[in-house]
């Protein structure tokens, strides 16, 4: 890695090549008896949750929120259009880390654990001797829900503070001979916990608060922190505000990132490392009259960041415009790991080539059902009882102002035939337990919807035949 502004990534040249041509040359002068020993195979998977795309630079966002993750996509292969599987954080995680969608793993609320003949990537990388490391903040990422499964060390934070400390701590540790991977979640971009004092929601650390709208606190109305999250109308000025809070938030994350990032590339981590940076789903900011609610089916909370850093400098710098999902992650990373792929996977390696045309499904079983055939965006909504059938072009009305006429049959029939090209089931989930005050930890982060649901028996996953 580089820093900003430092000459080009030299794309297929890594540290470790340079160290065997010099060996060769250094043989050739039969002064080099033994080859120095490399490092192994790593993979780092950072979520940063509630990251919406197009919140940066790399992405067309106008304000400087990400100089260190530009620089990254520069030496990257970036992708366009990627999408999560829902926009909330557990159903999403789960298909991160474990390749299968949401009707696959059936952890779609807080009730739900993954069953445990369902292998997760963890699982599936320690087996094949890598050590694992999972950092994750406290949130629905949760060992109850099955996440913490395979990794030698699955350990919560308290935001990026900790998570740095844990680093510190860990990384030293590992052992450079053995493969390993590393899965970071943050949550310093999403909402704080919501008291009955007016304040913020986002709660980025000073000077980031005042970073891009000073005094942004004060012009939030004199409510409850619950009462604005959970406010339908939202003021001009507000939206301003709390979109200059959360902006403030991804450049906090940027420049702790860019901090690690020089350590890991001082102490050579990266060379034989594939970094990948991506998000669990994106935050609505008032664009539907709501302060935050990412949980609703619209681009700004489906749509996440990824970008892909390959140690040998594959696709560098390329930018890819084919429709792709988390779920592809376990794919590309088995792919790197050169382990076989499951062909129950429904995704694809990402460094390969990316079929333009295949269908996407996103599935809140409760609230959506979307399938996007890019660049066709089709919605099943069932929000409060109310169902209804819409489309969207995306490139034509990449905002989503302009409803087109869909009607249930049709969406069916694409669901379907969706659904028919993935690969086989999995089990379904068994239960996960929550106690009352992990359930009142959550409810103050804003899942309280979900809290329902944790008294309810898992949902059927209506799992693919074959499970
Ligand atoms: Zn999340």
């Amino acid at each position: 890695l580089r820093a900003p502004g430092a000459a080009t990534y030299n794309a297929g040249v890594t540290k470790s090549t340079r160290l065997r041509i010099l060996c060769l040359a250094l043989l050739a002068v039969a002064a080099c008896e033994r080859a120095p020993e490399e490092p192994a195979r790593g993979v780092i998977l950072i979520s940063l949750d509630t990251l919406r795309a197009d919140h940066l630079g790399l992405y067309g966002y106008g304000r400087d929120t990400s100089p260190r993750l530009d620089a990254l996509g520069r030496e990257s292969l970036v992708f366009e259009h990627a999408f999560t599987t829902a926009a909330w954080t557990l159903p999403a995680h789960m298909s991160m880390l474990t390749g299968l969608h949401n009707h696959q793993h059936g952890v779609v609320g807080l009730n739900a654990a993954l069953a445990p003949t369902s292998p997760t990537l963890a699982e599936r990388l320690k087996t094949a001797g890598w050590q694992t490391l999972g950092l994750y903040n406290e949130s629905p990422i949760r060992p109850e829900h099955g996440f913490g499964r395979g990794f030698d060390v699955f350990r919560s934070h308290q935001g990026a503070v900790q998570a740095g400390e844990h680093l510190a701590e860990l990384l030293p540790k590992l052992d450079r001979s053995r493969p390993f991977f590393l899965f970071l979640h943050l949550f310093d971009i999403h909402n704080g916990p919501l008291d009955d004092a007016p304040g913020p929601i986002y709660d980025c650390p000073p000077p980031y608060d005042e970073r891009y709208l000073p005094g942004a606190r004060e012009r939030l109305p004199r409510i409850s922190e619950r009462e604005l999250f959970e406010r339908t109308e939202l003021d001009a000025a507000s939206v301003e505000a709390l979109t200059a809070l959360y902006d403030g938030g991804i450049r906090y994350v940027d420049d702790t990132l860019a901090r690690w990032f020089a350590d890991w590339d001082a102490r050579g981590l990266l060379d034989e490392t594939l970094l990948i940076v991506t998000a669990d789903h994106g935050e609505a900011l008032g664009q539907r009259g709501l302060a935050h609610g990412h949980g609703a089916p619209y681009m700004e909370g489906l749509r996440v960041p990824l970008i892909l850093r390959h140690p040998d400098g594959l696709r560098a710098g390329e930018r890819e415009a084919a429709p792709v999902q988390l779920t592809d992650l376990v794919p590309t990373i088995l792919d790197f790991a050169g382990m076989q792929r499951d062909p129950r996977l429904p995704g694809v390696p990402l460094f390969g080539s990316v079929p333009a045309a295949r269908p996407l499904l996103l599935l809140e079983p409760r609230n959506y059902d979307v399938v996007i055939a890019w660049p066709l965006k089709r919605t099943h909504l069932m929000y409060g009882g109310e169902e209804r059938w819409f489309s969207h072009d995306l490139v034509a009305d990449p905002v989503e102002l302009a409803p087109l006429t869909l009607d249930e049959a049709e969406f069916t029939r694409l669901r379907d035939a969706a659904r028919a090209q993935l690969g086989l089931g999995y089990p379904r989930p068994i239960r996960a337990q929550w106690t009352e005050a992990e359930l009142d930890q959550m409810s103050a982060l804003g899942y309280g919807g979900k809290r329902d649901e944790a008294d309810d028996e898992p949902a059927d996953a209506e799992l693919e035949p074959g499970d």
